[in-house]
């Protein structure tokens, strides 16, 4: 099913004549003024910092915070370009050994991105050139896994721990490329709550044969290898080789490249990746898996989708991931191509709920729709589709092509794929249903603390980047008001970023573009502070008088609303318009016998007042048009509008 292409003002039709009843003896016609009221653009202050935190209650954070959550000078003078990361995986020990060899290219200078992260980090130049000069790097192990060596073309490097960071020092820093050898093993850390307290899940199927996979958004892929774990640098291609016994399989992301058998009842596995991919999207995948493929035809020509499932599970499976040809097509209407044809797509069978893994998204919802089995949204629309499918194939988008380049910007994951679940729903049961879904997620906002956090110390925002984000690129949508160019805004930052790590900053920036006014100071609003916007409204002397509450001094988002006279008995009568209003924090006011253009109705009313009149004695009402996630409160009600 294709798109409706609708009005985008269609849904607000109804509110008043839904209750509508004779006003002065007669039936009025329906009444609408639509006005809108020019859009102010404001600058946007200081630049690449409007986004940065200055609040002097923040907590104070740890120098291990910020070697994990920084780029420090031992990360910033080399850019990744390669893992091979090889492990060899002991089932009974829960254990994992190996190498992953390591390429870097030593940077000529440093670019816009690595030398503003670095500030945001209180990292100065003159420590980075120390570092290079020292040939001294950092690589991310976390306990109980070690490091055990570091090798460079067969030299042994001098190791330094540090928790969780290992300064290597007396690497290659001549120009082009290098490889470092980074011997490790060690038991992980077991995944107690996969996947949001992540690590491994060691598990066995029905039939009693192990059942083991990775999860480690949040805490971080040196959970269980060691690499540079930070989001900002990601290499450019990967290549994932997992030893096993004969009778399991490893699924890991990319393509199957190769199985090696070794003749001692053991393989491995060769997955190659030949896109970006960023450190917590890469996972490996253990069972006895059945496997079964077919062929999306999409934008960029066949895309082969690759199956990976438990033998138990093998049939609802088939029934069940009819979901994701659906949804491959929908995200491509939105969002453009599938960012990794080259590296196919697979959804696997994992014990846990799911995960956005790339180009290998990892499945444990119960063949079944919704979210567990319930809809978040409330709405009965959240029914209709398999939330894990749905919500983790959007990251494909959103988190692993557009990667958040700190983690405190990942509202950029999170608030587009939640938000992505309604575009879903429009592109395959309409609008109403994708409004319904985006709006009953309001529920579930907690308002608790702000969705963007503390940079560079590997902080991560509150749960409300889901459904406040979600509702405030709703909300965004509602303003722009025109869905061709709303697309024409997704479409254009999975462009724009195509394959990228990107912050809040650039990413605001380049909305603003293509929208033509300032998102930032609504970002801000909505991304920064744990409160949302309130619509102060009054009606005194035939006058709407209306400001924001709760926001920032430079907020001046349009918010339309609907002006309609109250009945004698008090309930909303046929008389009302639609305004577009620009409130700031100061009070504005606005003349409602301009706004309101009585038509037909006015021949009635002047049987027994003049215009003016009758402005001033009614009753008012003010509703905000439910796609703006703004709060509305009448400051004076019950007042007649009378001085
Ligand atoms: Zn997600």
């Amino acid at each position: 099913m294709v798109v409706e292409n609708r009005c985008f003002k269609e849904s607000s039709k109804g509110w008043f004549s839904a209750k509508s009843r004779p006003f002065i003896g007669m039936v009025l016609a329906l009444v609408m003024a639509v006005n809108f009221a020019p859009f102010q653009v404001y600058a946007q202050g200081d630049g690449q910092r409007y986004f940065q935190r200055s609040d002097a209650s923040q907590p104070s954070y740890t120098r291990a915070d910020s070697l994990r959550g920084g780029v420090t000078p031992e990360r910033a003078w080399w850019d990744l370009t390669h893992y091979h990361l090889q492990v060899a995986v002991d089932i009974e020990a829960r254990a994992l050994s190996g190498v992953n060899r390591m390429q870097y290219r030593v940077r000529e200078s440093l670019d816009e991105q690595t030398e503003r992260l670095m500030q945001v980090s209180g990292v100065d130049a003159a420590d980075v050139i120390l570092a290079s000069n020292t040939g001294r790097l950092q690589i991310d192990l976390q306990a109980p896994m070690q490091l055990v060596s570091a090798l460079q073309q067969g030299r042994s490097l001098e190791v330094e721990q540090e928790g969780s960071a290992w300064f290597i020092s007396g690497v290659d820093t001549g120009l082009g490329l290098h490889a470092i050898d980074l011997v490790f093993e060690g038991q992980p850390l077991v995944a107690a709550n996969p996947p949001w307290d992540g690590g491994i899940t060691w598990q066995e199927d029905s039939a009693g044969r192990p059942f083991v996979a990775s999860a480690n958004q949040g805490i971080g892929a040196s959970i269980w290898w060691p690499n540079k774990d930070h989001p900002w640098d990601e290499p450019d291609s990967m290549r994932i080789s997992v030893r096993l016994p004969d009778s399991l399989m490893n699924v890991s992301n990319g393509r199957l490249l190769q199985v090696e058998q070794h003749g001692d009842g053991t393989h491995t596995t060769h997955w190659g990746v030949v896109n970006p991919i960023n450190n917590y999207g890469v996972n490996i995948n253990i069972a006895a898996y059945e496997h079964f493929s077919e062929v999306f035809y999409g934008l960029n020509g066949p895309l082969s989708v690759d199956y990976y499932v438990l033998p138990e599970n093998l049939e609802a499976a088939r029934r069940q991931f009819a979901e994701v040809p659906r949804t491959l097509e929908a995200f491509e209407y939105w969002f453009g191509a599938y960012p990794f044809y080259e590296d196919g797509f697979k959804i696997v069978e994992v014990p846990y709920l799911g995960m956005e893994h790339q180009s290998s998204v990892t499945y444990g919802n119960g063949y079944a729709n919704g979210y567990r089995g319930r809809d978040l949204s409330g709405s009965g629309w959240g029914m209709e589709f398999d939330f894990i499918i749905v919500h983790e194939v959007a990251h494909e988008w959103f988190a692993n092509s557009l990667t958040n380049e700190d983690v405190a910007d990942m509202w950029i994951h999170e608030s587009f794929t939640n938000y992505a679940e309604s575009l879903f729903l429009e592109y395959h049961f309409g609008w109403q249903a994708a409004q319904e879904y985006v709006r009953g997620l309001r529920f579930a906002v907690s308002h608790d603390r702000p969705v963007i956090p503390d940079y560079g110390v590997n902080e991560r925002g509150s749960g409300d980047m889901y459904y406040r984000g979600s509702n405030f690129l709703h909300t965004l949508r509602a303003i722009v008001s025109d869905d061709t160019l709303w697309r024409a805004v997704l479409l254009g930052l999975n462009q724009e970023f195509f394959q990228q790590t990107v912050g809040t900053e650039a990413l605001v920036d380049y909305m603003s573009e293509v929208v033509g006014f300032d998102v930032a100071p609504l970002a801000k609003q909505y991304l920064m502070e744990a409160r949302l916007p309130v619509l102060e409204y009054g009606f005194r002397g035939g006058q709407l008088r209306y400001r924001y509450a709760q926001v920032g001094a430079d907020f001046a988002m349009p918010v339309d609303v609907t002006v309609g006279i109250l009945s004698d008995e008090g309930s909303d009568s046929e008389v009302f318009s639609e305004l577009r209003l620009v409130p700031t924090t100061r009070w504005q006011s606005l003349d409602l016998s301009e706004v309101m253009d009585l038509g037909m109705a006015g021949l009635a009313l002047l049987v027994a007042y003049d215009e003016s009149d009758f402005l001033n004695y009614k009753r008012w009402n003010l509703r905000v048009e439910p796609d703006f996630y703004v709060g509305a409160l009448e400051v004076n009600p019950g007042e007649k509008g009378v001085d």
